[in-house]
């Protein structure tokens, strides 16, 4: 008889876990799963894929917009709000099926429930109790909205995508991923739409040039962006409305406020004091390269972890701790050029250093950029511009950094970061022979430096 009910014991069916127990359980070994509010996790349920069908939504507007210059003409277009909240969520119960069923298959015992780490090898899920050779957690993260007068009144991108109704006036506080992005979809599904940030310029970490064009644009596209302004207080007024006082001494009226404000990661009442695990001050969980705790029996990945706050890399996670626990191979996750996507509008691909980031750590750096207008707003008559950026260690003539602004960046990006990984120079870029007409093109014809 086995001495321990699992082999490995789950804590969270979100994007790092599901992709873990389900590997693990592929190579035979016996999983065990715990999830207490939703199969698939942030991504799939209050993160990535509704997100991206909200963008997809509040593009609609500027597309019937820009088809006039085209020759289409249409009735004034309207938005409904209860069906694209009810289209999206029958899509996500549907994932949700699709996630259960495939851990079934996989031979995973889900049990749905929050659970306990009680030792060293037994979780706890309710009132029963597992026992595992080894415990995964992977619980992700939770928003985090300071205390302030009033903060009882504001939403977190846990309730966002279901709103009982519009609101016509929306703030977002913050100037992150998240903020940026919703403040896009509100503002393009019709809402007066003000984004709060208490810094000079939003999108921190990213490049100084991509954060300034994401601004402009976002400016042309009727968000009121404020930045150097946080809210101090807010009241409740007797039409249900909300009055926020700002610390720049103005007001604003809003009928929801959105704070986006970063993520914790989830250990609350994770039970992790019965056990050797380290955590840092905002409760993350210390794994060392082997994704392994302080407590030799227990692992972890992903947000939980608070590195990298994406759903590939606690895939990747999951996959390579898979891989070398139960095939003996060696722990691989590379954390360098990890490209990225912030689905603003225009959207921003990234991937590599930055421009700030390159001449801090190389001194110097040769820069190729361009913005220009797109050739679809030739005839849109929208004004938006379109930027991107290589960045070149001159010595190497290795291709460094890629940014870009623009429609689907993203869907861009994505290629040139595999163009990167395999140590891409900017002759090889230049050989390339470009695809036209494209804005894509455009990385590879990129011939005078802007500056070095
Ligand atoms: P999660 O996916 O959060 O899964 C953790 C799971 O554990 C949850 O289902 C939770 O209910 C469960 N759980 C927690 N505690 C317990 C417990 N004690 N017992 C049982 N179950 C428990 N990333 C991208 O790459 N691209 C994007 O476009 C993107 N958009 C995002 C948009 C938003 C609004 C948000 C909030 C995040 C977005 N992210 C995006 C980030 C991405 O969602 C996370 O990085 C990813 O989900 C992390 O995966 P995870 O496995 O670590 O945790
Ligand atoms: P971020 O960490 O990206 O941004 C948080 C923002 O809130 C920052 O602008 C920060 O300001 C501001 N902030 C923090 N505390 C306060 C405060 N007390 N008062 C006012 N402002 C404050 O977090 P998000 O919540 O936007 O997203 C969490 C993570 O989820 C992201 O970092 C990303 O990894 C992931 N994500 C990925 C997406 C994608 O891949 N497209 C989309 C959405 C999320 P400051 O910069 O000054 O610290």
């Amino acid at each position: 008889m086995a001495e321990f009910d699992f082999d490995l014991f789950v804590i969270g069916a979100g994007s790092g876990g599901v992709r873990a127990g389900r590997m693990a359980a592929g190579m035979g070994k016996r999983v065990g799963m715990a999830e207490d509010r939703y199969l698939g996790g942030t991504c799939v349920n209050v993160g990535c894929v509704p997100k991206k069908l909200y963008v997809y939504a509040s593009h609609y507007a500027d597309d019937f917009e820009q088809a006039r210059g085209f020759g289409w003409q249409a009735g004034a277009a309207t938005f409904d709000w209860p069906t694209l909240r009810d289209n999206k969520s029958h899509e996500i119960t549907r994932l949700n099926g699709i996630y259960r069923n495939m851990l079934n298959q996989a031979g995973c015992s889900l049990l749905d429930g929050r659970a306990r780490v009680v030792d060293a090898h037994t979780v706890a899920v309710g009132e029963q109790h597992y026992s595992a050779e080894r415990i995964l957690i992977a619980t992700g993260g939770w928003p985090y909205v300071p205390q302030f007068p009033g903060h009882e009144h504001v939403i977190s991108s846990n309730e966002v995508f279901d709103l009982d109704t519009f609101p016509q006036r929306m703030i977002v506080v913050g100037g992150g991923y998240i903020a940026v992005e919703f403040a896009g979809i509100f503002a393009g599904l019709g809402a007066k739409t003000h984004q709060l940030y208490r810094g000079e310029l939003f999108l921190r970490g990213f490049d100084g040039e991509v954060r300034q064009c994401v601004a402009d644009e976002m400016r042309k596209k009727r968000v009121d962006l404020r930045f150097s302004t946080d809210i101090e207080c807010i009241e409740k007024q007797p039409d249900g409305s909300l009055l926020a006082r700002l610390n720049t001494g103005e007001t604003l009226e809003a009928d929801c406020i959105l704070y986006a404000t970063g993520r914790v990661p989830n250990v609350t009442g994770l039970g992790l004091e019965n056990v050797a695990v380290r955590q840092r001050e905002n409760g993350a969980i210390i794994v060392n390269e082997q994704m392994q705790t302080g407590e030799p029996s227990i692992y972890a990945i992903g947000d939980v972890t608070d590195r990298v706050q994406l759903t590939p890399v606690a895939l990747a996670e999951g996959m390579a701790l898979v891989r070398h626990l139960y095939e003996g191979q060696p722990m691989v996750v590379d954390y360098e050029l990890i490209p990225t996507a912030v689905f603003c509008q225009p959207n921003i691909g990234t991937v590599g250093l930055t421009e700030e980031r390159a001449r801090e750590r190389n001194g110097e750096v040769d820069v190729y950029s361009s913005s220009f207008r797109a050739l679809k707003h030739t005839l849109s008559g929208s004004d938006e511009r379109t930027f991107m950026k290589l960045l070149v260690e001159p010595v190497s003539d290795k291709v460094v950094g890629v940014h870009m602004v623009g429609p689907d960046a993203g869907e861009i990006i994505q290629g040139v970061a595999i163009a990167l990984k395999a140590g891409a120079t900017k002759a090889i870029f230049d050989s390339t022979i470009g695809i036209h007409p494209t804005a894509a093109e455009e990385f590879v014809t990129m011939r005078s430096k802007s500056r070095y």
